[in-house]
C-alpha cells in the first residue's frame, strides 16, 4: 500500500493554516493515487474535545479518508517495541541534562563545530554505570539515540542525511542524538512518526514548512529502523508546504480571530453550514492558484510544480 497522511495534534480547533495543509496533503495523495490516512498525534497537549472537532472541521472541508483515523495514544506498543529494538543495539543512551544545560554547552566557549545549532553536544553519552545512578536520582532519564554510533561514523560525529523535497528541493542537516522518549515517559514526536509512517505504509509526507528541519533525522531514523526491523523503508516522497502568515507575518494562530471554521460561522453546534464551508474551502484552494468550485475540479487542476512557494498572507475572508 502507498499512502499520504495528515496527522493533525489535537490541541485545540483547527484554524485556516491546517486546513490548508491538510486540503494540500489530500490534493497530493488523492493525485498520486495514494490512500489518505488521518492519524491523531496525541501524545501530548491533548484539549479535551479537540479530536472529534477537528474532524468536523475536516468533513466540512469535504475531506475524506481511506481508513479510520488512528490515535497515537492507542499505538504506545509500537512504540515500545521500536524502543526495544534500538535499544538491543546499544544505540539508546540515558539524558538527564536539561534545556538550560544543553543550551549552557552549546553556548560555551569552544562548541563541538560538527555540531548543527541547538544539537545536542553527547553531554551524558558517555557517563559510566557510576555518575549514571548518581544522576538518576537528581532527575529523571530522557532517552537519546546514539546516532554516530548507529552509523559508524567515529564517536559524537552525527551522520549527514539529506532528503529531497518536491517543493524546497534537497536538504541536508548532521544528526544529532536526538531524543526518542523524554523524561516524563512520553515518546518523542521524531520516533513516533517514523514508526507510525513506516506501520501505516506512508510513503509521502505533506506537512507545515515550520517541520522541514526535522525530516532529515527523521528520514534517517526510518531507515535505520526499517534496516533493523525488516519493515520496507518505503523512499519516502515529501512536500513541506507554505505556512499561512497574519498580517504581521507571524505564524497564524488562534488569537488572530476569524480563523477557525466556528469564528467564521461554518460550524455552529457541530453543524455544518454548508454554503459558508464551501465558500472558506474555495478561498483557501484559490490561495494555492487552484479552482474553488469543488475539490474533484481543483483534484484535475493540481500541479505541485505550480504551488506558491510563498506563505500565504491572511487579510480576511
Ligand atoms: N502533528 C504535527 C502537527 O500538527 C504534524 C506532524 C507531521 O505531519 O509529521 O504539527
Amino acid at each position: 500500500m502507498s499512502a499520504g497522511r495528515y496527522a493533525p495534534s489535537p490541541t485545540g480547533q483547527l484554524h485556516l493554516g491546517n486546513l490548508r495543509t491538510a486540503l494540500l496533503a489530500w490534493l497530493f495523495a488523492r493525485s498520486t493515487d495514494r490512500e489518505v490516512l488521518l492519524r491523531i498525534e496525541d501524545l501530548d497537549r491533548v484539549r479535551s474535545g479537540a479530536e472529534a472537532q477537528q474532524l468536523i472541521e475536516l468533513q466540512a472541508m469535504g475531506l475524506s479518508w481511506d481508513a479510520p483515523p488512528v490515535r497515537q495514544s492507542d499505538r504506545t506498543g509500537l512504540y515500545d517495541q521500536a524502543l526495544a529494538l534500538l535499544d538491543e543495539q546499544g544505540l539508546i543512551y540515558e539524558c538527564y541534562c536539561s534545556r538550560k544545560d544543553i543550551a549552557e554547552a552549546a553556548s560555551a566557549p569552544h562548541p563541538d563545530p560538527s555540531l548543527p545549532p541547538g544539537a545536542y553536544p553527547g553531554t551524558c553519552r558517555n557517563l559510566t554505570e557510576t555518575e549514571r545512578s548518581q544522576r538518576r536520582t537528581e532527575r529523571p532519564a530522557a532517552l537519546r539515540i546514539d546516532a554516530a554510533r548507529a552509523a559508524g561514523p567515529a564517536a559524537g560525529t552525527g551522520p549527514v542525511h539529506e532528503v529531497t523535497d518536491l517543493l524546497h528541493g534537497p536538504v541536508s542537516a548532521t544528526v544529532d542524538d536526538f531524543v526518542v522518549r523524554r523524561n516524563d515517559g512520553t515518546y518523542a514526536y521524531n520516533l513516533a512518526v517514523v514508526v507510525d509512517d513506516l506501520h501505516q505504509g506512508v510513503d509521502q509526507v505533506v506537512r507545515g514548512d515550520d517541520l522541514l528541519t526535522s525530516t532529515p533525522r527523521q528520514d534517517w531514523l526510518a531507515q535505520l529502523w526499517s534496516r533493523l526491523s525488516g519493515l520496507p523503508g518505503p523512499a519516502t516522497e515529501y512536500a513541506h508546504v507554505p505556512l499561512v502568515l497574519n498580517e504581521e507575518g507571524q505564524r497564524l494562530a488562534k488569537r488572530d480571530g476569524s480563523v477557525t471554521l466556528e469564528d467564521l460561522g461554518v460550524i455552529n453546534d457541530d453543524a455544518i453550514d454548508t454554503e459558508r464551508a464551501h465558500a472558506v474551502r474555495a478561498k483557501l484552494l484559490e490561495s494555492l492558484g487552484l479552482p474553488g468550485d469543488s475539490l474533484e475540479a481543483a483534484l484535475e487542476a493540481f500541479d505541485p510544480s505550480a504551488l506558491p512557494r510563498e506563505p500565504w498572507i491572511f487579510r480576511g475572508l
